[in-house]
């Protein structure tokens, strides 16, 4: 069954073509495609009580004076400031927090709040996490925030080779804390077969007693660096997508990616099978321990996956494909807005 379901996985995929962030274009054309007839000032104006309000005007970037997530408004600006030059007069709503806000199903107006992360219920449109540059979570190994992807690309693939496939532990490993619950048949695993699965959680700012760890004292937490060890390597859905996603494949490991509702903007350019093992958030010990050990098994497949997801990685998600993608997703974003976008003076110059 697994042997099928990756043979007809590979037989039905085409390779995106690796250049201008071509990749992701389908992801800003279907994020913007429920405002195709044009964005009017009415769904600006709901867009932005649920988000930062961010103007563009002369080639140069202003935001509202407040900022909920500072170092999460600083990540986005980086980009932002650097591309405003060669931009439109254009105003954006950025939503810095963890959820997406405007759900298809709660028959509110649409209206264009810009989000990280979604699932396909939301009309949000999905930018590049702030995390890309800083504000990612601060964890004690990133005291300021995880963040800088162009050193983690570097320093994580440095780290792969220092682990190549035959000397990687034939183990899966998993370290974060418990934001999902559907990391718990992994742990649970863990605990119950530590030969085959060590998956801890650590703590984070919600950790009040061992009952936030499952009962058990939390784990110290270990690099991106150090999961490189590992042949196998488990994602999940944190709050919304999980900024762990994109640093596991660096390390040539193979991907077990949980649950697929949750996305950032490059995780459709992922296939399952191809470039990381799918595993249903429904998947029960027994399960997760029948797809383990078929790859244990089949350990020349469970390599092509690891390499294939590294090189999609490492070809297409690079720091220019990122200002690529903001670029191209601003300027569609402009070109559908309808109504003249003035100048407002309550706005900070970044
Ligand atoms: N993290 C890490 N090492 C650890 C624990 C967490 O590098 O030992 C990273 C993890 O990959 C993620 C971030 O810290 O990018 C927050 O992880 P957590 O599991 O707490 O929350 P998530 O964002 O995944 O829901």
């Amino acid at each position: 069954m697994i042997n099928k379901d990756i043979k007809e996985a590979i037989a039905n995929y085409k390779p995106c073509e690796n250049s201008n962030c071509k990749c992701h274009e389908d992801v800003i054309n279907q994020d913007l495609s429920p405002f195709k007839d044009g964005i009017n000032k009415e769904q600006f104006d709901i867009a932005v009580t649920r988000a930062t309000k961010y103007q563009i005007i002369d080639g140069k970037l202003y935001r509202q004076k407040d900022c909920h997530f500072p170092s999460r408004c600083t990540g986005v600006e980086h980009y932002l400031v650097a591309l405003a030059p060669k931009l439109p007069n254009m105003e954006l709503a950025i939503n810095t927090r963890d959820w997406p806000q405007i759900n298809q199903a709660w028959g509110r107006q649409k209206a264009p709040v810009l989000s990280f992360s979604k699932t396909k219920e939301y009309y949000d449109i999905m930018y590049p996490a702030w995390s890309f540059w800083e504000g990612g979570p601060a964890i004690s190994l990133y005291p300021t925030g995880i963040g800088r992807w162009d050193k983690h690309r570097l320093s994580i693939s440095e780290a792969a080779k220092k682990w190549p496939w035959s000397e990687k532990k034939n183990q899966v490993f998993f370290r974060g804390s418990r934001t999902s619950e559907e990391r718990d048949a992994l742990i649970l695993l863990s605990r119950s077969r530590p030969e085959l699965v060590d998956a801890q959680y650590t703590k984070n700012q919600a950790w009040k007693s061992d009952a936030d760890t499952l009962y058990a004292p939390p784990a110290s937490e270990v690099s991106f660096e150090e999961h490189c060890k590992y042949k196998y390597l488990f994602n999940y859905r944190g709050v919304a997508a999980s900024f762990r996603f994109k640093h596991l494949f660096l390390c040539k490991s193979l991907v077990f990616h949980v649950g697929n509702d949750w996305l950032e903007f490059f995780y459709p350019s992922l296939k399952p099978w191809v470039h990381y093992v799918p595993i249903s958030p429904k998947a029960n010990q027994e399960e997760i321990i029948k797809y383990i050990e078929y790859f244990q098994q089949n350990d020349a497949l469970a390599k092509e996956i690891a390499d294939r997801g590294f090189q999609q990685i490492w070809d297409n998600l690079t720091v220019k494909d990122v200002r690529c993608y903001w670029r191209k997703l601003l300027k569609n974003y402009a070109n559908l807005v309808k109504y003249e976008v003035k100048k407002d003076i309550d706005l900070i110059k970044v």
